[in-house]
């Protein structure tokens, strides 16, 4: 065994940390804290008056006339699924390199998701490869910002209009980014955010939906709250106990005390944005003095919001697969993941679709490289230099010589 092989903590060597560095984590404080103890102290912990004040200042933050607050990103997607009117026999446009979420939203509206390949520099879907996937079928185009950069949506609006198919930008990994200087949630028809904890803001679970049609609005508001056009606050308030379900909707609703939570996490959403950049930015002149590492080409029209920083392996100058520098990584404190396996790897798909290996080749190729490195905001400097430390020790420990 080489010398620097020998020193790597899988090999009984002392890690580069004592305890695990993961690669996300929520930022609170103590007013995000005293948001929620105030609401649960309030008159109304669901359906109150904070999920109004919060869509408001979530559309104002991202500049669309409307935002509608869900209990999940996933909810967010199938909402804004069910308000384009997809259905059974539609056919929607998604990329390979997803969280299953974005397909599964497809699927829960009785409707078909077609995937398609990613950029190789940037693993953002492909708009040449979107065009060739639409048939009479096709209803929409999701598209995903992976990592956090947004996607090129002027090619994608083109597309979109020219075939008169929905747009919907899938925006959970990118909320603070810009795109050609405009926010990312307004470029689509709809876009939607998570807020679960790894992602830029979190409400515990949580999601919303910007859009700037009131009537795409108003059909999530109800589709949100079982199909019912009325909360019960509002009927509280018109004295009337009738309410009437116009069509199947969902229980969707995000609470107040949530709500609260997410409006004093946008508060900081830009500072908290601007760390994960810096970060980012140590990464790529750092990681530019490492061998058989890169990062991904990052568009320069665009404010890249990094949910993620992900680094790609050259397996040939390295005398292991990624699965083994991954092990390795974790076994120095450093919390590497992988973000994703193509959507159409997973049984489920393989079994319902008949989907299988060679569908989307840059995807699969991709996936056999990547790693999630560590980023958020509540890293120390010497947390970063010890991502770049862990990463420094164990590629050189398996470099090829
Ligand atoms: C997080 C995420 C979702 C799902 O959000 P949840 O709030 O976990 O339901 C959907 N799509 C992408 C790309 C995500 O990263």
């Amino acid at each position: 065994m080489r010398e620097n092989q020998a020193q790597l903590a899988i090999y009984g060597g002392r890690p580069v940390r004592a305890s695990l560095l993961p690669y996300g984590l929520h930022h609170l404080e103590d007013d995000d804290v005293k948001a929620v103890v105030s609401v649960l102290r309030s008159a109304w912990l669901t359906t109150g008056p904070k999920i109004e004040e919060f869509e408001q200042r979530f559309a104002s933050f991202v500049g669309t006339k409307e935002a509608v607050a869900v209990n999940s990103g996933t909810a967010a997607l199938h909402a804004a699924m069910h308000a384009i009117g997809v259905g059974p026999g539609d056919e929607v446009i998604v990329p390979a390199l997803t969280f299953v979420a974005t397909a599964n939203s497809v699927i829960f509206q009785g409707a078909k998701p077609v995937f398609v390949d990613v950029n190789p520099e940037t693993l953002l879907i492909d708009p040449l490869a979107v065009e060739e996937k639409i048939t009479d079928r096709t209803k929409a185009i999701v598209a995903v910002d992976y990592a956090g950069q947004p996607c090129d949506y002027d090619s994608l609006r083109y597309i979109a209009r020219k075939y008169n198919l929905g747009l919907i930008a899938d925006a959970c990994h990118s909320l603070g980014g810009k795109y050609k200087g405009r926010s990312v949630g307004s470029l689509a028809d709809l876009s939607t955010f998570s807020f679960h904890p790894v992602k830029h803001i979190t409400t515990g679970e949580g999601g919303m939906i910007t859009t700037d049609d009131a009537k795409l609005a108003q059909r999530m508001r109800v589709f949100r709250n079982h199909g019912i056009t009325t909360e019960f606050r509002q009927r509280e308030q018109r004295g009337t106990w009738l309410y009437e379900m116009v069509d199947l909707g969902y229980n969707y609703r995000i609470t107040d005390f949530q709500c609260a939570l997410g409006m004093s996490q946008l508060r900081k959403l830009p500072d908290l944005v601007a760390r994960r950049q810096e970060i980012a930015r140590s990464y790529d002149a750092a990681l530019s003095e490492i061998p058989a590492i890169s990062s991904l080409n990052k568009s320069k029209e665009v404010d890249h919001a990094y949910h993620l920083y992900v680094i790609r392996l050259d397996l040939s100058k390295l005398q292991v697969s990624r699965k083994d520098i991954y092990i390795a990584l974790r076994a120095e404190g450093i919390g590497v993941n992988v973000h994703y396996l193509p959507v159409y790897l997973h049984p489920f798909y393989i079994e319902k679709f008949g989907t299988g290996p060679g569908l989307c080749p840059v995807a699969e190729a991709a996936y056999e490289q990547i790693l999630s490195i560590p980023i958020y905001p509540k890293m120390t400097r010497t947390d970063v230099d010890d991502v770049v430390c862990g990463l420094t020790k164990v590629i050189s420990a398996f470099l090829r010589l």
